[in-house]
């Protein structure tokens, strides 16, 4: 069994150190809010005191944060994980990012003789709740290896993707098509509401064809319904969405339709909808038609 450090205990984090502890993992855990701590000591987890805390004793480090800045405050920062960690743990960050911050945090922790793996996931609240994520891992074949029976605590589908970064350009890509299926599905309910079809009997048709797929099925009621209660909130897809073409021109390459799935997105943020999940992608294309 492995001591592991969590921090970052949020929608996907809470749950997530839930499973590694019910594992038998021996897991302290830290977030700014101490209601998240409080959930992952009556999962069986510890309450560390702070970062140092968390990471001091670990043989294994794993944050999920909401974004780059936290990142880079959590590991870096003077009473950072890189500060308190021993040399030989291993640090593996799950947050969604930019790809140039993980490999920053790789070649900084390596000069204190600590091992990184960038491991974004997909899956969402669901798959963090069923530990059944999606888990996309950039760094060492043989750190990847370390990591894997923890990874399989919290996912079904964990898959080496490359070096430091590569973790994050495969999310990056996961993101833009999650974010268009969302809006094309909304345009779908939305022609068909406008039509006087019913939408939830028309996507109970598309769900059985060559348009199905997981937000299809796991999400068409719900939208149909407007409920959006997060699950994954609009301004972290913004952000991903910022990080998908950042990507793309660091890679030289044109995505148009990354581009129109941004401004929807960008859209869904400037009318309110920041806190809401993003298949209210819904309401914005909605509002586009006046509804
Ligand atoms: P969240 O906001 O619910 O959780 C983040 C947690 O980090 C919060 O509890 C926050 O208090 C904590 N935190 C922030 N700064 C901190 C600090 N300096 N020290 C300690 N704790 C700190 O977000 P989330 O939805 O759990 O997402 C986390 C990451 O996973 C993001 O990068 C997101 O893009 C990604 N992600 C989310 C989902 C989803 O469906 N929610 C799915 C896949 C990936």
């Amino acid at each position: 069994m492995t001591t592991l450090g969590f921090i970052g205990l949020g929608i996907m984090g809470g749950p997530m150190s839930g499973h590694l502890a019910a594992a038998g993992h021996t897991v302290r855990g830290y977030d700014v809010h101490p209601e998240a701590i409080a959930k992952l000591t009556a999962a069986g987890g510890i309450a560390a005191t702070g970062i140092a805390d968390a990471a001091a004793d670990a043989d294994v480090v794993i944050t999920m944060l909401p974004n780059h800045p936290q990142v880079e405050d959590v590991v870096l920062g003077p009473d950072g994980v890189l500060a308190a960690a021993r040399p030989g743990t291993l640090l593996v960050d799950m947050s969604t990012i930019r790809p140039e911050t993980s490999v920053e945090v790789a070649s900084a922790a390596a000069e204190k003789g600590i091992r990184v793996l960038d491991a974004p996931v997909s899956g969402g609240q669901a798959g963090a709740e069923q530990a059944a994520l999606s888990i996309m891992v950039g760094g060492e074949e043989a750190d990847f290896a370390a990591a894997r029976p923890l990874l399989e605590a919290v996912g079904r589908t964990i898959v080496h993707v490359g070096p430091h970064g590569a973790g994050q350009v495969v999310k990056a890509a996961n993101q833009l098509v999650v974010g268009g299926i969302y809006g094309l599905v909304a345009e779908a309910i939305v022609l068909m509401e406008a039509s006087g079809v019913d939408a939830k009997t028309g996507l109970d048709v598309l769900a059985g064809g060559l348009a199905a797929n997981r937000i299809l099925e796991l999400k068409r009621e719900s939208m149909v319904a407007r409920e959006f209660r997060p699950g994954f909130r609009i301004d972290l897809h913004h952000k991903d969405m910022g990080i998908a073409l950042a990507a793309a021109r660091q890679a030289d390459v044109s995505l148009p339709l990354t581009g129109l799935v941004a401004q929807l997105v960008a859209a869904g943020r400037s009318m309110g909808y920041g806190d809401l999940d993003h298949s209210a992608l819904l309401k914005v294309t909605e509002g586009l038609s006046g509804r």
